[in-house]
């Protein structure tokens, strides 16, 4: 039974000049976001919603919230996102549909969508500390948003279906310009995708080439990240702060090396054995504990030395 009201606009008494009925589903509103569980209409809409509300959770604390939001997250990686990390699979409401009904040529997977996954996700790893959320973001953030864009950086998509007789293109613009103004402002902030941060360490989120600096206690640290990923799997990271200090470096394993395609079973493997990865410190390899999805190795970092 969908739930809403009609809303009009009445002139004066007798006159009416627009009744529409509002499906407050399409709208996350047929009940309060505390009390919601499933995932429903328009997807855009909702990774705003849920993006404001996993803020809303982590700055109260509120238990509500984050319960809200981590059941309503498993409903969207478990039944309701393609494999691309897109999600809303129905052009009627732009939006969701049922559970598990993800045609391939037919996916809607509107852009925006996929940049507002890396939005709520990002905010649901910082919430929690768990990796788990940084893997679906790097799946949304490649394969379901940044394929809305063309290489030459001037064509877009707003749909993203999964299959097609040649019939979809990326285009140069819409009517409705969302989608090419969202995935401008993704890219040109990737740099905040990174790398977590707090007094007591730092997190390697995304492997992606860049250098950044931060500040643990008061000592600044220097931070460079080499990469050719997703091509090659091999990261460098070099860590120079200006001064010895002691902190926890958590370096994301993302999920798929360890037999898991995605959180869930949406999406398995055939082969579900791990694949091999090693973590070395200057050259040799080094002990290092797992925690949220994270390898953790504390200790004093200093400036390294080189000698000619
Ligand atoms: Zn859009």
């Amino acid at each position: 039974m969908p739930t809403g009201y009609w809303k009009s606009v009445v002139i004066n008494t007798r006159k009416v000049i627009w009744t529409e009925w509002k499906d407050t589903a399409y709208a996350q509103d047929a009940v309060p976001v505390r009390e919601q569980k499933e995932i429903t209409g328009h997807a855009v809409r909702a990774m705003y919603l849920y993006t404001g509300a996993a803020d809303v959770a982590a700055l109260t604390g509120d238990e509500g919230y984050m319960n809200a939001m981590k059941t309503v997250w498993e409903d969207v990686v478990y039944r309701n996102m393609y494999i691309t990390g897109g999600i809303g699979s129905s052009g009627n409401n732009e939006g969701f549909s049922k559970d598990y009904d993800l045609p391939n040529e037919r996916a809607y997977c509107e852009t925006c969508a996929s940049v507002g996954m890396v939005f709520w996700n990002q905010r649901m790893n910082l919430m929690t500390g768990d990796s788990k959320f940084i893997d679906v973001l790097e799946r949304s953030l490649y394969n379901g948003a940044r394929d809305g864009l063309s290489l030459s950086g001037d064509r877009f998509f707003y749909g993203n279906p999964l299959a097609s007789d040649g019939q979809h293109a990326r285009r140069e613009w819409f009517g409705t310009a969302c989608c090419p103004a969202n995935i401008a402002r993704l890219v040109s902030s990737l740099g905040n995708y990174i790398y977590g941060f707090s007094n007591q360490g730092i997190w390697v989120n995304l492997f992606v080439g860049s250098n950044t600096t931060t500040k643990i206690g008061k000592t600044e640290v220097l931070l460079t990240q080499q990469t050719n990923y997703p091509w090659d799997g091999k990261i460098k990271l070099t860590i120079e702060p200006k001064n010895k200090t002691k902190f926890a470096m958590h370096v994301r394993i993302p999920g798929w090396i360890q037999g898991e395609a995605v959180p869930g079973d949406l999406f398995v493997f055939e082969d579900k054995s791990k694949t091999d990865f090693t973590l070395s410190l200057n050259g040799k390899s080094v002990a290092y504990k797992m925690e949220n999805g994270y390898a953790v190795i504390e200790r004093d970092w200093k400036k390294a030395m080189y000698w000619n």
